[in-house]
């Protein structure tokens, strides 16, 4: 397994890739020390959970670095992560006691309640594009309710798979309680078959997603996906379009296009459309395209080459098929994984920017008649993450939001992630919910007791 810098496509590191009966090992001891964990109480799990996220604080500079060569996010981006790493923690530290407190519920028998108790190990299939944040969102709450989790990371980052267990070693959790395993997709069916692992997550692409389902399924496991999307953008003929196209420019660009909930496709309603096009384009154009490591760099390389070669075909395609292309549309003139902001406008049904997932700094404007048309087309689209909907009236943008098929909607806000907020998705975005109480609750043996 080797850790390659996108930006320069230098080789950082190998990794020795572990053996099935190395998994066997891990397994083994995470399940022991499961046993013991969950017994545990909140407040000892509490002050363990906000030692990891002081960990983080403390270390900030060497994970982001650490994010940042690995997968060529820039510096900056990296910083802010883990800084939201470490709220996550601290947020489940506060709050787990109180959301999976018992219910008491009022029926026939002297007491009754419902519990929430811990299901075990649960394995974690994790995607490259926020290394950390992926992570911790999970192993928060999963943790905090009194189960083990077991890391498979994505192959690109190992560096980052395995500073994680150290987070949680140096934080003094149970040695084995969080592990890492590093190892390709070929091994993950031979995890999951594992009596000893009750659950999976995946975040990740949807075949990723259709692959570890289908086996779950055949063992009767839960699973949660958090897969791709392709959010909308509505730019409503009312809208602040200042605020909105400088916004729009950042939910497109924030992690150099790659993130699961970027605006992806801007429906903009007739009046505004060429102002739109012309404000965001040269926006896109000012963003200083660079290393990563340098303070000043807006858009660093893509995580790898493969990516930018998918990118630059969905982009020639949809050019060919009669997309407009306003700037880019081209690698960077430079040694890395890089590709230039691009905007195409003129987007059509049937274009691969329009129906695919453009995982990468491309924006797509497709122009529509009216508020009904661009309701219309933000739900043609196999995916239903997130969104986003401007207009100056808010009762007007609730009216829009609510017609939108997705996981989220924000109205004259970009789509982001907080740990006070579930997040997920409906359709081939995938299902179940993270963060928030609904998240804690993905992982527990939702259980009732009744007393005569
Ligand atoms: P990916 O190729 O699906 O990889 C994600 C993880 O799944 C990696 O650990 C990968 O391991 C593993 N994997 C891939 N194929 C597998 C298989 N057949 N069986 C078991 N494991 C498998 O996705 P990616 O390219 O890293 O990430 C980008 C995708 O993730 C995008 O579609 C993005 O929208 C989505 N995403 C979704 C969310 C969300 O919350 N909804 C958040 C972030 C990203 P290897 O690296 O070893 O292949």
């Amino acid at each position: 397994m080797k850790a390659i810098n996108p930006a320069t496509n230098e080789v950082i590191k190998e990794y020795k890739e572990y053996s099935p009966e190395e998994i066997r090992e891990i397994i083994g001891r995470a399940d022991e020390d499961f046993r013991k964990w969950r017994t545990t109480s909140f407040q000892h799990r509490s002050a363990l959970m906000h030692k990891a996220g002081g960990i983080l604080r403390k270390n900030i500079e060497k994970y982001a670095r650490l994010s940042t060569v690995e997968m060529g996010k820039t510096i900056k981006e990296s910083r802010a992560e883990v800084e939201k790493c470490a709220w996550v923690c601290d947020y489940y530290a506060d709050n787990a006691k109180k959301f999976l407190a018992d219910e008491i519920i009022e029926t026939d028998a002297s007491r009754s309640f419902v519990a929430f108790e811990p299901l075990g190990m649960v394995l974690a299939v994790m995607p490259w594009n926020f290394p950390f944040w992926q992570v911790f969102r999970f192993a928060a709450p999963a943790l905090m309710a009194g189960n083990a989790g077991v890391l498979k990371h994505a192959s690109n980052v190992p560096g980052c798979a395995l500073a994680i267990e150290e987070v949680f070693r140096e934080a003094d959790f149970p040695p084995n309680i969080f592990r890492t395993l590093l190892i390709s997709a070929r091994l993950v069916e031979v995890i999951i078959r594992d009596k000893r692992v009750r659950a999976v997550t995946l975040t990740g692409s949807e075949p990723a997603g259709m692959s570890v389902a289908s086996i779950a399924g055949d063992e009767l496991k839960k699973t949660v996906l958090e897969l791709g999307g392709s959010d909308p953008f509505v730019v409503l003929e009312d809208a602040d379009l200042r605020a909105c196209v400088a916004t729009s420019a950042t939910a497109r660009m924030i992690n150099t296009g790659q993130s699961c909930i970027a605006a992806k496709r801007f429906i903009v309603v007739e009046p505004m459309v060429r102002q739109f096009e012309e404000q965001q384009t040269a926006i896109m154009q000012s963003m200083q395209v660079g290393d990563p490591l340098n303070e000043e760099t807006k858009v660093g390389p893509l995580a790898r080459m493969d990516l930018v070669d998918d990118l630059d075909r969905q982009v020639q395609e949809s050019i060919r098929q009669g997309a407009r292309l306003l700037c880019g549309g081209k690698r960077a003139d430079r040694p890395g994984a890089f590709y230039l902001p691009t905007v195409l406008t003129d987007v059509k049904k049937g274009m691969p920017v329009y129906e695919q997932e453009t995982f990468g700094p491309v924006s797509a404007i497709i122009p529509v008649k009216d508020t009904e048309e661009a309701i219309t087309v933000a739900n043609d689209s196999d995916f239903g993450l997130g969104g986003s909907v401007w207009t100056r009236d808010p009762k007007k943008g609730e009216e829009v939001a609510r017609k939108i098929e997705s996981g989220a909607v924000f109205v004259n806000g970009m789509t982001k992630s907080d740990p006070r907020l579930p997040f997920g998705g409906i359709k081939r975005s995938g299902y179940g919910r993270e963060l928030s109480h609904y998240g804690i609750k993905e992982f527990v043996n939702i259980k009732t007791v009744w007393i005569a």
